[in-house]
């Protein structure tokens, strides 16, 4: 009964708790692959290649660009970011669920390769919140927090043209976790995921 796998892309202001959210989503459903992005930025402390990002020099990643080797790719506050294509295609014909998280430009372009993916905006219950996150993990600058909260103003323009909206409250994420998992089961649940074959296989059952 079972096709290609599902896309599922979850975006939102920079702040909104994307990666802690998809970190824990992934502890809990270890089936879902994540699509692990590209980026000129330089590495934070903890974070690995491969793991947290492949970390490209510009001109590397301008020859990944001019080899069609990103699904998507922005800039994004001076770096570059992209969505390695192989991966991603290969994850999905396997059948496997998969998840990335790229900014909101991103996420609407990944729709427009894929118009089945399934676009999530994650959002704090409130927008000041996205300021004292920022702060409190103390990897960026004033100057580039400033520029990521006039960049998550203009992203809300694009809210509806995602399929859900998620909350996530201070000091609860675990109900934020859920409601990402509840909409991952639900998506798997859709009629027009299954083709009249297997439907009647079932019938014939
Ligand atoms: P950060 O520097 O905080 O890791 O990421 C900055 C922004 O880039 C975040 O909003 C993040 O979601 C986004 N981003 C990460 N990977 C990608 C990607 O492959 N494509 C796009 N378009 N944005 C990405």
């Amino acid at each position: 009964m079972f096709g290609p796998g599902l896309l599922f892309v979850v975006s939102g202001p920079s702040g909104a708790g994307k990666d802690t959210l998809v970190d824990a989503l992934r502890q809990r459903m270890p089936r879902l692959k994540y699509s692990v992005s590209a980026t000129t930025r330089a590495p934070r402390p903890g974070e690995n290649e491969g793991e947290h990002y492949f970390f490209l020099s510009r001109d590397d990643f301008q020859k990944r660009i001019a080899s069609n080797g990103f699904l998507e790719h922005r800039e994004y506050n001076g770096n570059l970011y992209g969505t390695p294509r192989d991966f991603v295609e290969h994850t999905l014909t396997e059948g496997y669920d998969l998840f990335m998280k790229p900014e909101v430009n991103g996420a609407l372009a990944i729709k427009a390769a894929f118009p089945d993916a399934v676009l999530i905006f994650l959002l704090p219950d409130k927008f000041s919140h996205l300021r004292e996150r920022l702060l409190a993990r103390r990897t960026e600058t004033n100057e580039e927090i400033a520029r990521r909260l006039e960049i998550a103003h203009s992203e809300m323009q694009y809210l509806r043209n995602f399929d859900y909206i998620v909350i996530n409250e201070d000091r609860r994420e675990e109900e934020a976790v859920n409601d990402l998992e509840a909409i991952v089961r639900a998506e798997r649940f859709r009629i027009h995921r299954y083709d009249e074959d297997s439907i009647r296989k079932l019938e014939d059952s």
